[in-house]
């Protein structure tokens, strides 16, 4: 990454933010240098490796269809792990997937409400907020019976991921008291 300014190569990152659908991240920069700011934004561009050593981009079409492929046949049990819905609010890749699945039971593993991750600031209401929409989806869908949240324990603070329903010292997350809840 040159500065724009000067040209020079050695770039620190100041700040970095996930946009809302979580296909980009706009880096906030210093250089070392001239000490001028600029911002880049890096998107996202998912590449599938293929058997044959070929690479394509990603569509969610051919993902689809390959799950579909994969389980051809009935199958009474499938476990679904979609964890980037919930804490986008929304539910439209757990549903294509279970469908696309034709499942009788789904078991769903979700991540549960982020705590904290790159370009997301710690933030416990944030986290409880997702915690929730996390049981609708449950919820929402007849075929899913079980649901595995992830995870209990809080991450130390230099992790890059975080979604432990309690902090690393052990005492309880406001998403903690949430999944009590529907726990009996
Ligand atoms: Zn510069």
């Amino acid at each position: 990454m040159h500065c724009p300014y000067c040209r020079e190569t050695d770039t620190r990152v100041i700040d970095s933010r996930v946009a809302e659908d979580g296909t980009s991240i706009r880096r906030r920069r210093s250089c070392a240098a001239c000490q001028k700011r600029f911002t880049t934004v890096e998107q996202m561009q998912l590449t599938v490796l293929k058997r044959s050593g070929a690479t394509e981009p990603f569509t969610r079409e051919k993902a689809v269809t390959g799950v579909r492929k994969a389980y051809k046949g009935p199958r009474s049990v499938c476990g679904v792990h979609n964890y980037s819905d919930t804490n986008r609010f929304r539910q439209t890749g757990t549903k294509a997937i279970i469908k696309a699945l034709g499942c009788k039971q789904i078991w769903l593993t979700e991540a549960g409400g982020l705590y904290k991750f790159v370009g997301y600031k710690a933030d416990q209401k944030r986290q409880l907020k997702a915690t929730k929409y996390m049981f609708k989806v449950a919820k929402a869908n007849k075929k899913i019976k079980r649901l595995y949240v992830y995870s209990w324990f809080g991450a130390p603070r230099s992790a890059r991921f975080d979604s432990g329903l309690i902090n690393p010292n052990g005492t309880p997350r406001k998403a903690y008291a949430e999944v009590r809840k529907h726990v009996k």
